[in-house]
């Protein structure tokens, strides 16, 4: 089977270190946890920006741009800029980090409602980011949160704003997405173009099981504290832990890990 890509998801939008004191906040923190996760066996960074002081998400360019320079200069990492926005962050807001050309990016193809909010994506918003990361180079992580943002994608890419195999990230057990079951993870699975590749990014409890079927269906996975706080129940994770324990359920279930290069390839970087 090919390797296994991990992905880390450090920081996200809402633990703050009142939830989880691990939980990097600050440029050199998302840095330092970049360095030890891709020590770990993580390949792929995705990457956030907060206010440094309040916490809270931020569109803050110069902040990205300092994730982004120093991850590059301190790691081999793909860096994966998230174009997520919480509600009213308009598109050039979400769009003006796409200039700092990381090799991928996260791209959400429809809209869903998260627990408190719409995440908002219209067609039209879709459709300008596409555009952009094809200006830019950019491979789009596209992220799944309901079985039809898998057909949005494939229209995109019968347009020719995004080119064959495609890489999608399954999101799954988040409260008003799709619910993470294995039947559920098949059928996404299936949905997709054959020579597509797939992670998947369980939410909360959810994180280890699913990451545990993506490595036994041939996917990949992805864990970090934007998705869940915990290790187990009760007991708070850091980042580095969450990339160790993948590393070894993998090599348990004999499948190896892919380095970023690797990765690069699997991926068809260039
Ligand atoms: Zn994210």
């Amino acid at each position: 089977m090919e390797k296994l890509i991990i992905t880390i998801a450090p920081t996200g939008s809402i633990p703050t270190k009142k939830n989880n004191p691990n939980v990097p906040i600050k440029p050199d923190e998302i840095i330092q946890t970049g360095i030890l996760c891709e020590k770990a066996g993580a390949s792929i960074i995705h990457v956030h920006a907060r206010d440094p002081v309040d916490e809270t998400a931020s569109t803050d360019f110069q902040i990205f741009k300092e994730i982004y320079q120093g991850l590059s200069r301190e790691t081999n990492l793909i860096i994966q800029i998230s174009t997520g926005g919480r509600a009213g962050m308009e598109y050039e807001k979400r769009s003006e980090r796409l200039s700092l050309k990381p090799e991928m990016a996260s791209l959400t193809t429809g809209s869903v409602n998260f627990p408190s909010f719409v995440y908002a994506n219209s067609p039209d918003l879709i459709h300008a980011l596409t555009k952009d990361m094809q200006t830019y180079g950019i491979k789009p992580e596209i992220e799944v949160f309901d079985v039809s943002m898998i057909q949005n994608a494939l229209d995109l890419a019968d347009q020719g704003l995004m080119r064959h195999p495609l890489h999608f990230d399954f999101v799954m057990g988040l409260k008003g997405a799709i619910p993470a079951t294995i039947e559920n993870l098949v059928y996404l699975k299936n949905t997709i173009p054959r020579e597509a590749t797939w992670t998947v990014a369980g939410i909360g409890a959810c994180q280890l099981p699913m990451c545990t079927h993506a490595i036994a269906m041939g996917g990949h996975a992805r864990v970090g504290l934007e998705d869940c706080i915990y290790f187990r129940k009760g007991e708070l994770a850091s980042n580095e832990q969450l990339v160790k324990r993948i590393v070894k359920m993998s090599n348990a279930m004999d499948r190896k890990i892919a380095s970023p290069d690797e990765a690069r390839k699997i991926l068809g970087l260039t």
